[in-house]
Formats: C-alpha cells, sequence, structure tokens
C-alpha cells in the first residue's frame, strides 16, 4: 500500500471508531476497503482486484445485472409491506417453497437470518409448548437476546438458570458421527427433564459453519432429530450459510442428510446482498402460532424483496449454479488434498459443495491447533488478494466460501496463492 492509500484506510478506520462506537471488528491486520464489485471480484478505491473466496452474501455474484435490474425495476414502481396484496410475493413464496420437499408448504418473511430464527424459537415454543433448545458449542445464530443466548460462538456464559443446552459438534466424520452427535442431544434432553424443563427444538445450522465446518458423513443429523421429535420438540434447520445452493447439488444443506425440518430459516444469499430472509415451515407446526398472534414484519417480503429473490433464484436455475458448486467444488476439495500432501500443516479438509473447512494443526488431526499460523495465513491471502477468514473453537479452520459463480480458474488462483502463503509460512 502507497503511504496515501495508508493514510486514507488510518482516518476511515479512526472516523468508523469514532462514528460507530466499540462493538464492531474488522477484517484482517491490514483492513480494506472496497469500492465495486463484480462477480467474484471486489476492487479497492486503487483498482486492484481481489478474489472473493468468502462472502456468501453475494452468491451468484457481486453486483449481478440480472438482480440489480430486478432490484431498480421493482424500486421504480412500487415499495410497500404485506398489508396489501401484491402478487410479486406470492410468485416468490411459489418458488421458493418449491425448492421445498413436499410437507414444507408456508414461508413468512423477514430481512434478517436473525429475525427469521428468532420468530423460528417464537413457533417453537408455542407449537411445543416447551422452552429448552439445544445449539452446538460453537453455533452463531444470531444478535437478538434471545439468541445471543443460543450463539455461544459469541463467547457470552450461559446463565445459570438458561433453558438452553450445548452439545458438542459433530466433529468426528467417521461411521458413528450420527450416533454420538444423537448421544449428546439424549443426554441434553435427559438434562432438561431433570430439571423440569420441556424441550421446544433443536436449532442447528446444517454445515456447522462456525463450529468449523462438518458435513460428513451426509444423513448424521438423522439420529438426533429423531430424538429431539421423541422428545416432544421439534427441527429447527438454520440454512443461513448452507441454504441456496452453496453445499452443491441441493439447493438445501439439509437435504444431504435425508431430513425433512419443522422448520427452516434462511437469509444471507437469498437477496444476493438486499436484505430478505425468512422462514419456511410445515404448516402444523405455524398454525397454532397463527392462531394464537398476528405477524407483521414492516419491511419483510416488501416487494422489491421479493423481485430481488425470485431473480437470485432465476439466476440459481439458469446458470446452472447447483451443478457449478458440485463440480468446482469437487475440483477445490481435490486441490485443497493435494495440498495437505505437500503441507503437513494441513491437517483435514472438510466441507460440502463450495463451503470448506481447512484445519491447520501441528503433528496432524489429532495435534495442537494451529491458531497462530490461521490468522497467519489468512492475512497473507489477503495480501495477496485473496478473501477467506477463519472459524471453529480454536478459531485454527480457514473458512472458505467462495460464489456459486466460482470457475475453477478462479479456484486455481485461490489454491496457487494459498500454496504461497503456506510455503512462506514454512520459512519463518
Ligand atoms: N444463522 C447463521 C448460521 C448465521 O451464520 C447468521 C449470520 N452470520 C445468522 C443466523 C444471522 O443472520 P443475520 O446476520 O442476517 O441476522
Amino acid at each position: 500500500m502507497s503511504i496515501d492509500e495508508t493514510a486514507s484506510t488510518n482516518d476511515l478506520i479512526a472516523r468508523r471508531k469514532r462514528l460507530l462506537g466499540p462493538a464492531y471488528r474488522l477484517f484482517y491486520e491490514q483492513p480494506v476497503q472496497f469500492v465495486r464489485g463484480e462477480g467474484v471480484w471486489l476492487y479497492d478505491p486503487a483498482g486492484n482486484a481481489y478474489l472473493d473466496a468468502y462472502n456468501n452474501v453475494a452468491s451468484v455474484g457481486h453486483s449481478h445485472p440480472h438482480v440489480v435490474q430486478a432490484i431498480a425495476r421493482q424500486a421504480a414502481v412500487l415499495n410497500t409491506h404485506t398489508r396489501y396484496l401484491h402478487e410479486t410475493l406470492l410468485d416468490y413464496a411459489e418458488k421458493l417453497l418449491a425448492t421445498f420437499p413436499a410437507g414444507i408448504g408456508q414461508i413468512m418473511f423477514t430481512c434478517t437470518g436473525s429475525e427469521a430464527n428468532d420468530l423460528a424459537l417464537r413457533v417453537a415454543r408455542t407449537c411445543t409448548g416447551g422452552t429448552g433448545f439445544i445449539v452446538t458449542e460453537t453455533a452463531y445464530h444470531g444478535v437478538t437476546s434471545a439468541l445471543a443466548e443460543l450463539s455461544p460462538s459469541l463467547g457470552l456464559p450461559l446463565a445459570k438458570d438458561s433453558h438452553a443446552r450445548l452439545v458438542p459438534a459433530p466433529r468426528s466424520a467417521g461411521d458413528d458421527t450420527g450416533e454420538i452427535f444423537a448421544r449428546h442431544v439424549r443426554g441434553a434432553l435427559d438434562d432438561m427433564k431433570k430439571n423440569g424443563i420441556r424441550p421446544a427444538g433443536l436449532l442447528v445450522d446444517t454445515i456447522f459453519s462456525s463450529d468449523g465446518v462438518f458435513a460428513d458423513p451426509a444423513g448424521f443429523l438423522r439420529p438426533a432429530v429423531e430424538a429431539v421429535r421423541a422428545a416432544g420438540g421439534i427441527f429447527i434447520a438454520d440454512e443461513v450459510q448452507p441454504g441456496f445452493g452453496r453445499t452443491g447439488e441441493q439447493m438445501w444443506g439439509f437435504a444431504r442428510h435425508g431430513l425433512i425440518p419443522d422448520l427452516v430459516t434462511m437469509g444471507k444469499p437469498m437477496g444476493n446482498g438486499h436484505p430478505v430472509a425468512g422462514m419456511a415451515a410445515r404448516p402444523e407446526v405455524l398454525a397454532e402460532f397463527g392462531a394464537r398472534s398476528r405477524y407483521f414484519n414492516t419491511f419483510g417480503g416488501n416487494p422489491v424483496s421479493a423481485a430481488a429473490g425470485i431473480a437470485v433464484l432465476e439466476v440459481i436455475e439458469s446458470e446452472g449454479l447447483l451443478a457449478n458448486a458440485q463440480r468446482v467444488g469437487g475440483y477445490l476439495r481435490d486441490q485443497f488434498r493435494q495440498l495437505q500432501a505437500r503441507h503437513p500443516l494441513i491437517s483435514e479438509v472438510r466441507g460440502a459443495g463450495l463451503f470448506f473447512g481447512v484445519e491447520l494443526r501441528h503433528g496432524g488431526p489429532a495435534g495442537t491447533p494451529a491458531a497462530s499460523e490461521t490468522a497467519a495465513i489468512v492475512n497473507a491471502l489477503r495480501e495477496r488478494r485473496v478473501l477467506i477468514s477463519a472459524a471453529g473453537p480454536q478459531a485454527n479452520v480457514l473458512k472458505i466460501r467462495p460464489q456459486l459463480v466460482f470457475s475453477t480458474e478462479h479456484a486455481d488462483i485461490l489454491i496457487e496463492r494459498l500454496d504461497q502463503s503456506l510455503q512462506a509460512l514454512d520459512k519463518t
């Protein structure tokens, strides 16, 4: 960076801190400013292109013209709310629900994933009469007070009288992964019973993003979900990260597990950057909630959001992005494995479709977590103009989520620069 660029970055950092306060965090040791995005590329003020292998929001590509035009067209005509009749939202609901298995027949709209999860908690409590929720130990589900309690990755301790129970993420990737996870869930259910807490549900991100990305073996969620249902709770699939084709082949992460959830929450990539989110449901799970309370969300489901949502689904279909995520995801996975053969610091490569967790440990899979090396790689890649981040309880997992339009050529750039960053680390 030139002296001028550094000065302007430092100015922005200081201004941001002064205006936005102390709770915000920036990515990277050298924070980066972007002024434009196109496809898989983000551009800084000097016009340098950064390869985006992280942002799963603009997942059909930054500033995709089809989505931008749909938003602009609708914004130029009308934008109101769901207390007036409007056909576009219903067209969107039909198109979106068609991507779900039979049984999930209704959808309610929100603006953020947090709102969708918060609504799911309320619906779960109403339909089960329970108050206890089970989540994983490093889960993240959102920003509301109710969800902060169910998001241990924020680092807040559980209150003594909390009705939440935490279970370890399913990290073993063996034949018995499902059984081990179910055993933890049964343990949590037993503990609720002992404390007079009625279970409301199991809430999991179906690819366990903040826990460190756990996808295999497909199907491992089933025994845990059966246990929760047998105890009177429901299964809420948080698809905010894995949804909309990220896991390749299928639209939804839960589909890899051969499950039909009771509630499904979604957000992030739904509007390719426009804030639209939602909660899909089995109608029988929603019935009691609807009878008891009314729902209105000022911005959720407005015509512009619906137009954005439809446009995203059209792009996923017309550009064959599920197949692309599967194909390029498979290619990347092979490339990561080849890197693993050359760099023993890579202890495991996990994931599905275009969502990867590349774990770094000293001394192989049972070795010590290489957290500072993970941070060093994330920053070294940023210096090489490739964007990724880190996840997991020990922050030793490279979290890589390229856009669904990633090509094998983009994958080669990512791998080459990751290889260079790992080699540079070997030399230090
Ligand atoms: N669930 C998961 C799994 C998430 O990753 C996130 C956001 N990182 C949320 C829920 C909350 O979504 P939002 O930030 O749109 O409120």
